[in-house]
């Protein structure tokens, strides 16, 4: 077999039918089966180009509720509206806010029809090189019963499983941003009114932020990412936290005053992460199995399905067996990976620093800063040389905003370090 994917999220799946489109023999596993629960429901303007070449751009505009854009509010309650149509460059004005469960499995029902031997409930287990530069990639079935099976190439999508990095012991944690999420499925709880009602709605709050994401058939994502030393506070169940945090807020505590969940609410802790490298010899790490960054502005399925794209071109090197290419190929595609998820983390990073929420509260469009902002909120902070520029600009300010706000960004720097020196050891807290 010429290609085996792990993995049937955005990133394996996207990889597979790419690759199955032109011709190679491809496999694909996935250890869970579709339709299943998964969070990271707000696409970017960027994911339309990616669903177009897919063949799937009607059938996902089929069960999305449309996006026009992001709003961000403050402590002062105040709400700014950043609209996709604002953006420099060429990015559509328009993302989705999808139910994952059924976004996911139309995605892997596409790789079926691009002719990619694709298995749910198949469990990839361990990845051995051989000699020969083709791996041993051993798996279970449906009935715990083990197979081996020799692939040519390996692409690892198993998303913050992480396989292959974490078999090879190149996880690497991000000590910069050590913080846990809490978030479920709500009903009647209340969109933003009229043109804006497909926004994703993000909240700063004392110990983080919370987001409100709008899916089909009147349910609501609503999740809150937050400190550890917060979570670890928590004497109540997972529910009960969630909702004391949206009761703090203003705005979300009208918004959600009558919600009911519609299932567990969950939460996961000491996401963020990257892989020290990219891929080896006849391996590539794509999506979530390479590297993950806090989620706030959506980004992503955006860079897992970027992210699969971008090895097309390392992968047919490699199968072709040239191997002064893959090198070439492979330079180039982690090259275009860090910097699409760079163009995304400087911002991430500071997202909850005083300064970053006074710029965000006042978004002056001098220099057309504001909109390269929102060219980035769109998954083009990497494009042209304008918008690159105008970041440039952006941080500058930023850096005269941190400096009038020296006390307050002190403070806020002293409690980020206190974070980050809390391990999540103690898994109860999440549970
Ligand atoms: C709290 C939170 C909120 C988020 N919100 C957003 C958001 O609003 N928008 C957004 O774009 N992103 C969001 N994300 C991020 C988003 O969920 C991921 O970046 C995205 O799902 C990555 O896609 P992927 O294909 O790399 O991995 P996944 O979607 O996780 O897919 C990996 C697949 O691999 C399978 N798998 C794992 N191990 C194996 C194995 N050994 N064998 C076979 N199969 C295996 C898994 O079952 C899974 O189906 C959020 C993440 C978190 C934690």
């Amino acid at each position: 077999m010429d290609v085996l994917v792990i993995g049937g999220g955005p990133a394996g799946t996207t990889a597979a039918a790419l690759l199955a489109q032109e011709g190679w023999q491809v496999m694909l596993l996935e250890k869970d089966s579709h339709p299943r629960f998964h969070i990271g429901e707000s696409l970017l303007p960027g994911n339309v180009a990616i669903l177009k070449q897919l063949g799937v751009l009607e059938q996902v505009r089929d069960i999305a509720v449309h996006k026009p854009g992001a709003d961000f509010t403050g402590p002062d309650g105040i709400t700014h509206n950043f609209p996709f149509a604002t953006a420099l460059g060429t990015t559509p004005d328009y993302a989705f806010q999808v139910l994952r469960s059924q976004f996911d499995e139309l995605l892997f029902a596409n790789c079926v029809a691009k002719g990619v031997d694709a298995r749910q409930q198949h469990q990839v287990i361990s990845v051995a090189a051989r000699n020969d530069g083709a791996h041993l990639v051993v798996y279970t079935d449906t009935r715990d019963i083990k197979h081996a099976v020799v692939a040519r190439l390996v692409i690892d999508a198993s998303g913050r499983d992480a396989l292959m990095a974490k078999q090879q012991g190149w996880h690497q944690p991000s000590r910069r941003h050590a913080s846990a999420a809490v978030f479920g499925h709500f009903r009647l709880a209340q969109p933003r009114q009229g043109n804006l009602e497909g926004n994703i709605s993000v909240y700063w709050f004392e110990g983080g932020w919370i987001w409100m994401i709008p899916l089909p058939d009147g349910v609501m994502s609503i999740g809150a990412v937050c400190c550890p030393s917060l979570l670890k506070q928590r004497h109540t169940n997972l529910e009960t936290f969630l909702r004391h945090i949206l009761a703090g807020v203003p705005d979300t505590a009208t918004r959600t005053a009558d919600m009911v969940a519609l299932g567990p609410v969950h939460a996961t802790g000491n996401y963020s992460y990257q892989s020290r490298y990219s891929h080896a010899a006849g391996v590539l790490l794509v999506g979530d199995a390479y590297a993950f960054i806090d989620p706030v502005f959506s980004s992503g399925v955006y860079l897992a399905m970027n992210s699969a794209v971008a090895c097309l071109a390392p992968a047919r090197a490699w199968l072709r067996g040239d191997r002064r290419q893959y090198r070439r190929a492979t330079r180039r595609f982690t090259t275009r990976v860090d910097r699409k998820m760079g163009a995304f983390a400087w911002f991430i990073l500071r997202f909850t620093t005083p300064a970053m929420r006074e710029m965000f509260r006042n978004p002056r469009n001098d220099w057309r800063v504001r909109q390269a902002v929102v060219s980035m909120l769109a998954g083009d902070g990497d494009g042209s040389a304008d918008i690159r520029t105008r970041l440039r600009l952006f941080r500058i300010l930023y850096m005269g905003y941190r400096l009038r706000r020296g006390l307050s960004s002190w403070r806020a720097w002293l409690l980020r370090r206190k974070n980050r020196q809390v391990v999540f050891q103690d898994e109860t807290i999440l549970h």
